[in-house]
């Protein structure tokens, strides 16, 4: 199958005017990418942030939107307030910290979503449920971020339906959240679902979904 196949695909599962597919070109050479745009990708996920700073500049003529969807950590910290118009992974008050320094240095409002960890098994990275409401205050009193929403990582599972409680918790996470903080309509982003699971996190309410392999096929 072709990117273009199966970029719409994907598309078709999904109404893009109440979800975002960010396409994950981690591992993927700029040519790739290009045919990606060409298929109608306009926003791009990386979860490196050394990986992107070159495809970013051989790109640049697309004007693509670029995420991390990584690990951050806070030694990339300035290059990636350059690169990113989202990221996925803020995950501690030390981090949340250091973006907000460096998106002040060079007169950002920096975007963020934090990357809660639901099932604690997926990924070692992510807050935990217990400190979610204490970063999100946190992330609240630094003036160059802004939080736009929450991030989870699912399990890996071969029967996608065993991982629809994590995207249902998060869900319910980002509406308790919400409530509790009076967060504004910036607050509005849920990123849930990879290429083995989105459909069941769109059905939990997804807004945007990281597609890697059932774009680009497997990575080498
Ligand atoms: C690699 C990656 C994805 C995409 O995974 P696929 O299974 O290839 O769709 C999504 N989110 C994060 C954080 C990733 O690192």
């Amino acid at each position: 199958m072709s990117i273009e196949q199966n970029v719409k695909i994907v598309s078709a599962t999904i109404n893009p005017s109440r979800v975002r597919l960010i396409a994950v070109t981690k591992m993927q050479t700029a040519a790739t990418v290009r045919e990606a745009f060409a298929a109608g990708i306009r926003t791009v996920g990386e979860n490196r942030v050394q990986e992107a700073v070159e495809k970013v500049a051989q790109l640049k003529d697309l004007g693509l939107e670029w995420h991390l969807i990584g690990h951050l950590q806070t030694n990339k910290v300035k290059t990636a307030v350059t690169l990113f118009s989202l990221i996925h992974s803020v995950d501690s008050m030390h981090l949340a910290a250091e973006i907000d320094h460096r998106a002040r240095d060079i007169d950002k409002v920096q975007d963020i979503l934090i990357q809660v960890n639901v099932s604690k098994e997926a990924t070692k990275n992510g807050v935990e449920v217990s400190e979610l409401l204490a970063l999100a205050n946190f992330v609240g009193t630094l003036p160059n971020l802004r939080l736009c929403g929450l991030m989870t990582i699912a399990p890996l599972a071969k029967d996608p339906e065993e991982v629809r409680p994590v995207f249902r918790e998060t869900r319910q996470l980002f509406e308790k959240l919400r409530a509790e903080l009076a967060l504004g309509n910036e607050f509005c982003c849920l990123s849930m679902g990879m290429s083995l699971d989105y459909p069941v996190a769109v059905e939990e309410g997804a807004t945007m979904i990281r597609v890697g392999t059932a774009i680009f096929g497997a990575r080498v």
